[in-house]
């Protein structure tokens, strides 16, 4: 992917992001093309539908981390 002002090829990006997603906080792997002469910033539809499925990813870890701590907290009380 080339840079939209003409600086030509882009570099990609591995990052994480955190955000909130349906009420948990999750932290998601992106990977981002990013011009090292500007800064721009660019992904791809590919990019994006793996982000929707890494959000997914790390939304059900979280909650399954949360269920196992429920699950532990009833486990010492019986
Ligand atoms: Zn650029």
């Amino acid at each position: 992917m080339d840079c939209p002002s003409g600086h030509g090829k882009m570099v990609l990006r591995k990052a994480k992001q955190r955000m909130t997603f349906r009420g948990v906080k999750v932290i998601v792997p992106i990977e981002q093309y990013r011009c090292t002469v500007c800064g721009a910033e660019a992904g791809t539809v590919n990019q994006a539908a793996r982000i929707q499925k890494s959000i997914a990813d790390a939304y059900r870890k979280a909650v399954n981390l949360l269920t196992g701590e429920k699950k532990l907290l009833s486990l010492k009380k019986s």
